[in-house]
């Protein structure tokens, strides 16, 4: 899929180890979750690739005769989903990229295969990664794009819910965990009780 939507995974799949490290706060903990979100980055971007989809944010013209345009395009798309996943978790940020490196990694072999002549022995996911891919099922571009982006925003519902740290619009919390999560709404809500 495009890069917005492996980069969100990877958010979400990074909030979803935090969750174990809550509830377990041992410090070794947090090696573990940190590899773990990597882990389900990675299962992540393949269950995702699975869906039809048009990589169509890769193929726009939008730096003529810059080498590896594709790879600026995929930049610029990213950045402002990565950039909000680290405003939502900045204290848990290793593991948050951690889990965004595990979204994208399956691309990142690719681009090594294909474009850097990495060699085979190194690619680790052979059906993903061998063969330059974009299978649209037969869906029409708009399809792709719909299914695609309803995918996107529910991802971007799951980060905002699953944030450690109140995630205001228009001056509603939007998360569920943000006062939990938040030592000092935690406390505010604590004497508010007494
Ligand atoms: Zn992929």
């Amino acid at each position: 899929m495009n890069p917005p939507t492996h980069v969100m995974s990877g958010v979400v799949a990074a909030q979803a180890m935090l969750l174990l490290r809550d509830r377990f706060p041992q410090r070794w903990m947090t090696g573990v979750c940190g590899v773990a979100a990597f882990g389900a980055g990675v299962a992540a971007h393949l269950a995702l690739d699975a869906v039809p989809h048009n990589n169509w944010t890769l193929a726009q013209n939008w730096f003529p005769g810059v080498a590896y345009a594709w790879l600026a395009n995929a930049a610029v798309v990213a950045t402002p989903f990565l950039i909000f996943g680290l405003v939502i978790e900045r204290r848990h940020w290793v593991i948050l990229l951690l889990g965004v490196l595990g979204g994208l990694y399956p691309d990142i072999e690719k681009l090594g295969y294909i474009d850097f002549n990495l060699p085979q022995a190194f690619v680790l996911f052979p059906s993903h990664s061998l063969k330059v891919s974009s299978h649209d099922g037969g869906w029409s571009l708009w399809e792709c794009v719909l299914v695609e982006a309803s995918i996107l925003i529910s991802l971007l519902g799951v980060a905002v819910a699953l944030a450690r740290r109140p995630v205001h619009f228009l001056g509603a919390d939007l998360s569920a965990t943000g006062a939990a999560g938040n030592p000092s709404a935690r406390k505010s809500s604590a004497a508010a009780v007494k």
